[in-house]
Formats: structure tokens, C-alpha cells, sequence
């Protein structure tokens, strides 16, 4: 596959090759790459190794004390060296992350326009309408997986309307960090349909069309001639849909899963991330899926996600769907998602039981006793002291998940979670938090982060060219992630991996991805030999 323009283009030489981020090495180009690419006089003499080039960026990174600062200085060695970046990225994952991605990228996004340097990814905006498939052909590669957000629903922050680049950009990074997907494939996509937010649309230095959302028929128009102009220009591309608001998000997946090979992390990663929390919460307890009883706190994309793939498990454990559809509970802000509540939004529906209203969230878990809370709701501290308290009393082992972002919207600490329970609870949470001591043991909670999935989805679908991403693949990603999850990470109370380990575990989900595809008949290529090793050739390998 070339993803050249034109083939017939020389082989770029001299400062072509230090501005292209793809090619430069920077100082260590060696003495005979400076001889072959015309590069001598053109850097400072001494070779440096590219260990050494990072131990320079991390020398210079951690001297910032500015989370923002540090997410500009990333932001321009991506700019600068794509290697360099990858391998700082690999390597101190732990450390990196938060930067590239949740929280600090919620930041860079609020301030996109103060600090944009340069462009990466595409802007599509609405006055592209009728252009989109030429303006995609603009592109200088053959794009193998677009992350696509129109701006609306930029994590917890609301309509950021253009500003949400950063969030695309940022997760094609992990796409690389954590599974190897090679840069060249990966393509950034806003979708500048306006903005809500009118403090943007009258700040100077927003990056986006200064005008309101368009919506309606204009809106699904403006979707299908982009979603079609992926398809004609790159066939076969993945298109991840990323914070879109509810109202679109829901209907745009069901719209285009059986057109595209598409998902949408929010929903659909989230629950794999989740529902392999709770196969290791229940590696623990002993007990079987099917004996649970969940409850959310939010019925929003999470939640609605996470509750689908739960009874697509529980059905694959052998319940009829019914009776796992009865073992989902949501409670939003009005109280118990029922069904004699007026105007339900369509995607509660599903899990609208016939029930008496309950207002609150700690009487309906004392009506209901789940053996597991999960929280996806944004509001932080709903998992109060007394609902703690009395899960701790219903369950010998209570699983409970603060999955919320940021940190001040968990819906508890890790610290509460194990103090209210008499160090009982299984805990997993959505931002990082550190470990806890409680009567003289240590338990190290960690991150439900849907950057143990997506990744290694991408790598499996476009190593085996699968032409859709179905629900199968997403439960084999639960079961392999909590695979990898180790004894002595179970006794200390961790329900993943190390974050460390995300390599591995993107390597072994792709592996697992790819396999469904070939088993089922969707791959876009044929069966090699070797599956596993198959997938690792294709992973983009950093060092130099
Ligand atoms: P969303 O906006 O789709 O859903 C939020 C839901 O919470 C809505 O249904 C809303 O009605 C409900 N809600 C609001 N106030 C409430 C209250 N006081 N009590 C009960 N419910 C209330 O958002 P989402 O995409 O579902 O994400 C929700 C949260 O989950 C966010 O904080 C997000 O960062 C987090 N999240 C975490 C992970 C992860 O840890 N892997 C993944 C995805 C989302």
C-alpha cells in the first residue's frame, strides 16, 4: 500500500527531511544518514542515541510545572520528530497519558485557539457541503482509521465546537502509543458544524466557523456526504466516532454500524472497558454474571453502553435477554429510570422496567440490592458515605465503579470506597487515583480507562482488514483484557492490568479481534498462518 501521492516524488533530502515529523530524527541521524540525506552542516555535530534524545525530552518536560505548557511541548515534538514523540510515549505511558489525553487534552482543548501552532488532522466544516470527498483527497496518505468528533460533547466540557481537535489528535496517539498503529494511517477528523457556545463564537482566537450548530436534515446531510466521502476516498477506513452529544451519538451509530466499519468509543469502549472490570471483580467473588444485579448512576452513553453489552454477556452465559435486561437498572437525575416516566429519552427505554417510581439512588439501591454500582453519571461524591455504607451491608464484596471524569466528578474516592466498606468493595474508577492504606493493607485502584480497548480494537480490525466491528469483538476484548489481569494484581485489589502492560494487552486484543474476523467471515483478507505474529508485523515500532 502506498500512501504516497506520487510515487514518482525523489526521496525527500536536506531540510525536507528534518521538517517532515514522519522522517526526522533530529540529532541522532547518523554520520551515515547525514552523508546520504545531505544533512551535514545542517545539525549540530554530536550524535545523540534516541534514548538519549529522551531522556533530554523528559529532562525538559518535567521541568514545567504548567500542565498546559506540558501538553504544548508535547504537542510540538509531535510536531517535530513522530518517533521521538511514540517512543516518549511507550515508554512513560503512566506519565504521558495524562497529558495527551484525559485530563490536561480537556484543557488544551478549552484554550485551542491560544495555543495552536500548527494544524494536524482535518477541520470539515459545513461550508464544505457538496466538496467533502475532495477536500478528504487532500489528505497526503491513505488513511486506515479517522477519529471524528463534531465538537459538541467534548468530554465533561460541553460544545467546544471546533476547539475539539484535540481530542481526535490525541486519541490517535494512544491508537499508536498503546497498539502500534502506524502514524500514517491515523486521520484526525473535526467536523466544524457550528458551535452553540457563544463565548467561542465571539472569542478572537477561536479556530472555528463563527456561527450556530446546524441541525436537523441540514446536520444528517452534512453526515451522510461525510461518512460516504470516508468510504470513497479511503475504502474500508474505520471511522471512530468520538464525543458526539446523546442525541446524535446514538442514532448516527445505529445509523451507520452495518455501512461502515465503525464505533463509538464513548459508548461501545466504554463498555468493554467495564463489563472486563467486572469479569475480574467476579474472578474474586466466585459468583457468575448472571447472578448479578446492576445498577448505574447515569443512563447516559456510558451507562446505556455498558448495560448493553452486559446482557449481550449475560445471554452469552445463557439468560434469556429479558431476564438480563431485568438485572440493568439506570437512575438518572429524576430518579429510577421506570416505565411509567414521561418523555424518557429513546436510549433509556430499553431499561425503562415496570417498577414504582424511586426518587433517589440510595432508596433504590436498597430496593433493589445490586451487587454492583456503577457511576457514569458526571456528578461527583453521589456515592455517598450512607450508599457505601449500605452496599457494604447488602454484599460481602460490593463492586462498586466510580467511572465519572474528571477526578472532581468521581462519585467517590478510592480512599471512601474502602474505608465505607470495611476494605470490602472491588473498586475500579475513571480518573487515577492513588493507593490506599486501610488496616494495614495496601489497595492499589486502577483506572477503567478505555485505552486498554480501543486501541487494540483498531490494531485487530485493520490487521485482519475486518469490514465491520461487532458486538462479539468488543466481549472478546472484556474477556481478554481481564485475562491479563495477574493473581497478585487481583489480591491487591486491582481490577486491570498495570498500565505499563497496555502493549501487551493492545497486541493480545488485536489478536483476539482479528480472529473473530477471520472465524466470521469478515476479514478483508485471508487467514495467515501465524495470526498473532501476523498482527505484531503490522505494529509500528518506534525506536530508531
Ligand atoms: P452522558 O452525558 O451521556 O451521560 C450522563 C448521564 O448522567 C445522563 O444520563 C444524565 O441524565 C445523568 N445524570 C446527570 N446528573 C445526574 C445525577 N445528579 N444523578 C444521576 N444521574 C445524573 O455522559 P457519558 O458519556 O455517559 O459519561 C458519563 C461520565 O462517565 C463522564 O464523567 C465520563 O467522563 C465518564 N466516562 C468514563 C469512562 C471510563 O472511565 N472508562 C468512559 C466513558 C465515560
Amino acid at each position: 500500500m502506498s500512501d504516497k501521492p506520487n510515487n514518482n516524488t525523489p526521496n525527500p533530502r536536506g531540510l525536507d527531511v528534518l521538517r517532515d515529523p514522519l522522517l526526522n530524527k533530529g540529532t541522532a541521524f547518523t554520520e551515515k544518514e547525514r552523508d546520504a540525506l545531505g544533512l551535514r552542516g545542517l545539525l549540530p555535530p554530536h550524535v545523540l542515541s534516541q534514548s538519549e534524545q529522551v531522556e533530554r525530552v523528559l529532562m525538559n518536560l518535567r521541568r514545567l510545572t504548567d500542565p498546559l505548557d506540558k501538553f504544548v511541548a508535547l504537542n510540538s515534538l509531535h510536531d517535530r520528530n513522530e518517533a521521538l514523540y511514540f517512543r516518549v510515549l511507550c515508554d512513560h505511558i503512566d506519565e504521558m497519558q495524562p497529558i495527551v489525553y484525559t485530563p490536561i487534552v480537556g484543557l488544551a482543548c478549552q484554550q485551542f485557539g491560544n495555543i495552536f501552532q500548527r494544524p494536524r488532522g482535518m477541520f470539515i466544516g459545513a461550508n464544505d457541503r457538496g466538496n467533502i470527498a475532495n477536500v478528504l483527497r487532500n489528505w497526503p496518505h491513505k488513511a486506515g482509521i479517522i477519529v471524528v468528533t463534531d465538537g459538541e460533547r467534548i468530554l465533561g466540557l460541553g460544545d467546544l465546537g471546533a476547539n475539539g481537535m484535540g481530542i481526535p489528535v490525541g486519541k490517535l496517539s494512544l491508537y499508536t502509543a498503546c497498539a502500534g498503529i502506524h502514524p500514517r494511517l491515523c486521520l484526525p477528523i473535526t467536523l466544524d458544524v457550528g458551535t452553540n457556545n457563544d463565548a467561542l463564537r465571539n472569542d478572537m482566537n477561536y479556530v472555528g466557523l463563527r456561527q450556530r450548530r446546524i441541525t436537523g436534515a441540514e446536520y444528517d446531510a452534512f453526515m451522510e456526504e461525510f461518512m460516504a466521502a470516508t468510504q470513497e476516498v479511503f475504502p474500508g477506513v474505520v471511522v471512530q466516532f468520538e464525543d458526539f452529544a446523546n442525541h446524535n451519538a446514538f442514532r448516527l451509530l445505529e445509523k451507520y454500524r452495518d455501512r461502515v466499519c465503525t464505533f463509538n468509543d464513548d459508548i461501545q469502549g466504554t463498555a468493554a472497558v467495564a463489563l472486563a472490570g467486572l469479569f475480574s471483580a467476579l474472578r474474586i467473588t466466585g459468583s457468575p454474571l448472571s447472578d448479578q444485579q446492576i445498577l448505574f448512576l447515569g443512563a447516559g452513553e456510558a451507562a446505556t453502553g455498558i448495560a448493553d453489552l452486559v446482557v449481550a454477556a449475560m445471554v452469552a452465559h445463557g439468560l434469556t435477554r429479558e431476564r438480563a435486561l431485568r438485572k440493568c437498572w439506570l437512575v438518572d437525575s429524576q430518579g429510577l429510570v421506570v416505565q411509567s416516566r414521561a418523555n424518557l429519552a429513546e436510549h433509556k427505554l430499553t431499561y425503562a422496567h415496570d417498577h414504582p417510581p424511586v426518587g433517589d439512588f440510595l432508596s433504590a439501591i436498597k430496593m433493589l440490592k445490586p451487587t454492583a454500582i456503577i457511576g457514569v453519571s458526571a456528578v461527583g461524591g453521589t456515592f455517598t458515605r450512607e450508599v457505601l455504607e449500605e452496599m457494604a451491608r447488602i454484599n460481602q464484596q460490593p463492586i462498586v465503579f466510580a467511572l465519572s471524569n474528571p477526578t472532581s466528578q468521581a462519585e467517590c474516592t478510592a480512599e471512601a470506597a474502602y474505608r465505607h466498606t470495611g476494605g470490602r468493595a472491588l473498586f475500579a474508577c475513571g480518573s487515577p487515583f492513588d493507593p490506599v492504606e486501610l488496616n494495614g493493607k495496601t489497595y492499589v485502584p486502577r483506572q477503567g480507562n478505555n485505552s486498554y480497548i480501543f486501541p487494540g480494537i483498531g490494531l485487530g480490525v485493520i490487521a485482519s482488514g475486518a469490514t465491520s466491528i461487532t458486538n462479539e469483538m468488543f466481549m472478546a476484548s472484556a474477556h481478554t483484557l481481564a485475562q491479563l489481569v495477574t493473581e497478585s494484581d487481583l489480591e491487591q485489589g486491582s481490577l486491570y492490568p498495570a498500565l505499563p502492560r497496555i502493549c501487551e494487552v493492545s497486541s493480545a486484543i488485536g489478536v483476539a479481534i482479528a480472529d473473530i474476523a477471520y472465524r466470521r467471515g469478515i476479514a478483508g483478507k485471508p487467514k495467515p498462518l501465524d495470526v498473532q505474529q501476523d498482527v505484531q508485523s503490522q505494529m509500528f515500532d518506534p525506536h530508531y
